[in-house]
Parts: C-alpha cells; sequence; structure tokens
C-alpha cells in the first residue's frame, strides 16, 4: 500500500476485502456506456457529475460513450446527522451550465437512502431538462428511506461500506483503481 502514512487509515486498509475488481469494473462501465449510447441514440447529453464521489466514474464512463456529451458537476452535503429529510440537504456547489431544453443524466458514485439524489432532480426538475435521468455506480439498497431507482446501475449491493473508484473514507482511498468493503 503506497502514499498512506496514516496509522489509523492502514488498520482500516487492512481490514478491507476486494468487491469488484478494476477489470470487472472496466467491463460493466463500458456496458452501462453502451446502454445510455443507445438510449439516447443520435443526441447529444449533459452528464452532471456529483461531487467528490463520481468524479472516477464518470471520467471512465464518457470515455466509452459512443454519443457526444457535454459535462458539468455539483456538490451537496448533509448536515444533522441522524436526520432523515431532504430538508437537511444543501448545494455547495452549483451546476454552471443550463439544462433548459438538455438531455440531463446525473451520475452519482452510490445511491444509498435516496435523500441526496431526491434533492438534486427536484431541484435540477425547476429548470425543466428535456430530460432528465440517473446513472449510478452502486445501488445500495438496504437503507433506502425514499422510494427512487436510478435508471442506470453499475452495481447493485445490499449494504456495507465501500471505497476506491473514486469513493473516500475520511478522504482516503479515492485513487484505488478496485473497489473494496470496508469490514467492521
Ligand atoms: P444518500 O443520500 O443516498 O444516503 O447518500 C448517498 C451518498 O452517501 C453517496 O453519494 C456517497 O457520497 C455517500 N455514501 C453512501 N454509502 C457510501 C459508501 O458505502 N461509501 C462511500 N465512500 N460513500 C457512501
Amino acid at each position: 500500500m503506497t502514499g498512506c502514512q496514516n496509522g489509523s487509515y492502514e488498520v482500516k486498509i487492512m481490514k478491507r476485502k476486494i468487491l469488484f475488481s478494476k477489470e470487472t469494473i472496466d467491463q460493466r462501465v463500458r456496458e452501462l456506456a453502451d446502454e445510455i449510447s443507445q438510449e439516447y441514440e443520435g443526441r447529444e447529453i449533459l452528464m452532471i457529475g456529483v461531487l467528490k464521489g463520481a468524479f472516477v466514474f464518470l471520467a471512465d464512463l464518457i470515455r466509452s460513450l459512443s454519443i457526444p456529451c457535454e459535462i458539468d458537476f455539483t456538490r451537496l452535503a448533509s448536515y444533522g446527522a441522524g436526520t432523515v429529510s431532504t430538508e437537511n440537504i444543501v448545494v455547495t456547489k452549483k451546476i454552471e451550465m443550463p439544462i433548459k431544453g438538455r438531455d440531463v443524466v446525473i451520475v452519482e458514485d452510490i445511491v444509498d437512502t435516496g435523500l441526496t439524489l431526491t434533492y438534486l432532480i427536484n431541484q435540477l426538475k425547476k429548470e425543466r431538462p428535456r430530460s432528465l435521468k440517473v446513472c449510478a455506480f452502486i445501488d445500495k439498497k438496504r437503507k433506502r428511506k425514499i422510494p427512487i431507482e436510478a435508471d442506470f446501475v453499475g452495481f447493485t449491493i445490499e449494504d456495507g461500506f465501500v471505497v476506491g473508484y473514486g469513493l473516500d473514507v475520511n478522504e482516503k482511498a479515492r485513487f484505488l483503481p478496485d473497489v473494496y468493503i470496508i469490514e467492521e
């Protein structure tokens, strides 16, 4: 393990287990890009990456598309631990491009409770995109609090905390090419 000088981080890394290898991810991302390319054939899409977790996924996904796309980013934060409402979510980085009349695809790292995604969809709908769909790298079903589903899903898992491929644990581990599940 290189680049991990922090002792507590090393302990966590010792307890990780590979969930999806780089090869498995590459294959699945190409399949997803094909699905999206077919769905929007002949059109140009605007992909909105949700920072920070989705940046690696988005970068790989767009390079496998066979249709043109433009890119923007947004970032959201939730506050008030333990509460279960979209009212606790704030946008910390707004999208910069106009989305009115555009075919928009939100690119999310993980859908867990569904609160973040629901908030974002509601905000973006106000700007009247032509269409609005969601592509999630991982769908975590068990803790869903709002019954929302992504239109394109890379992998579905029941539960557990995952890192790597853009996903962090206290800002560490985003650089790892594989996805790991942290074991308690
Ligand atoms: P939700 O609002 O759906 O509960 O929250 C989704 C966000 O929580 C994701 O975009 C992600 O940033 C974070 N998240 C949820 N589960 C995990 C996980 O297993 N690993 C990491 N690194 N982040 C997670």
